[in-house]
């Protein structure tokens, strides 16, 4: 979709007052697929974040006669659809406000890892997984958002099938299991392939029984942003997607709540 973006560009200059409307009718050409999960108290957290916590500040009808709502929220920057600025396990790397936005959307290749990982909660994305995409689609291109499938988001939000227990606290951490990505297929991405982001639909970019989260610090040292517990990734083509990742901008944060979207061809 590069091209559309380039063709919007140079009509922008060339005809200014109309380029509004062009956008939109080129936008009416694809579908909208949102890839957020909602935040409530469902919202999956890990066992030793705090959940979203929404207060009513006010509901209903004022003294003065009109209606009026209005709500506190309050929860972990890690929980339900968010992001992971790469400051999360890298120092000095992007804050969620710093990461730059063309780093945020751009067309996204979807790997299906799920046959593998359905049969096994600890399974790990390997570099072969990749190799197997490629032997089939061709190379992956430069500056795509690349999205893994393990399957895991149909169990949403059900913890104890999304990820592995559905106990809090500091014990739970050891039961967690649920799939992710090797740390050696992220070594092998981050040094043969030019990617924006990753993500998946799976609470971490390390599966649940990482120690180290390898994975983590291999992609997020070379400012690589994660997108984790990423919805309807089987509503999306294993290429032709166009996907914007607009996170909370914190400042300083090492993540957020994230609202990821993506445009597929087709009305
Ligand atoms: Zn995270």
């Amino acid at each position: 979709m590069k091209w559309l973006f380039l063709i919007l560009f140079v009509f922008s200059i060339s005809c200014s007052n109309e380029s509004n409307e062009s956008i939109a009718k080129e936008f009416s050409e694809y579908k909208w697929v949102d890839l957020s999960y909602d935040f409530s108290d469902k919202t999956l957290y890990w066992p030793t974040a705090n959940g979203f916590k929404l207060d009513t500040a006010f509901h209903g009808v004022t003294p003065a006669g009109f209606y009026y709502e209005a709500y506190n929220y309050c929860a972990a920057e890690h929980g339900g659809t968010h992001l992971d600025a790469p400051a999360h396990f890298a120092k000095g790397k992007w804050s969620a406000d710093q990461i730059p936005l063309e780093k945020l959307a751009g067309d996204a290749v979807v790997i299906d890892v799920s046959e593998k990982a359905l049969k096994d909660a600890d399974y790990l994305v390997t570099v072969a997984d990749i190799e197997a995409w490629e032997k089939t689609n061709g190379k992956l291109a430069d500056d795509i958002i690349l999205l893994f499938k393990t399957g895991y988001g149909s169990f949403y939000p059900d913890a104890k099938k999304y990820l592995g227990t559905d106990e809090r606290g500091p014990d739970a951490v050891a039961k967690l299991h649920f799939p992710a990505i090797h740390p050696d297929a992220a070594a092998w991405l981050v040094k043969n392939r030019k990617i924006k982001a990753v993500g998946l639909d799976v609470a971490s970019v390390d599966y649940g029984q990482s120690k180290d989260f390898k994975t983590h610090q291999v992609l997020y040292e070379q400012n690589i942003p994660g997108f984790e517990n990423v919805a309807n990734l089987d509503k999306l083509p294993i290429k032709g997607a166009y996907v914007i990742a607009l996170p909370m901008k914190i400042k300083g944060g090492s993540g957020g709540p994230l609202r990821i979207v993506a445009l597929i061809p087709g009305k």
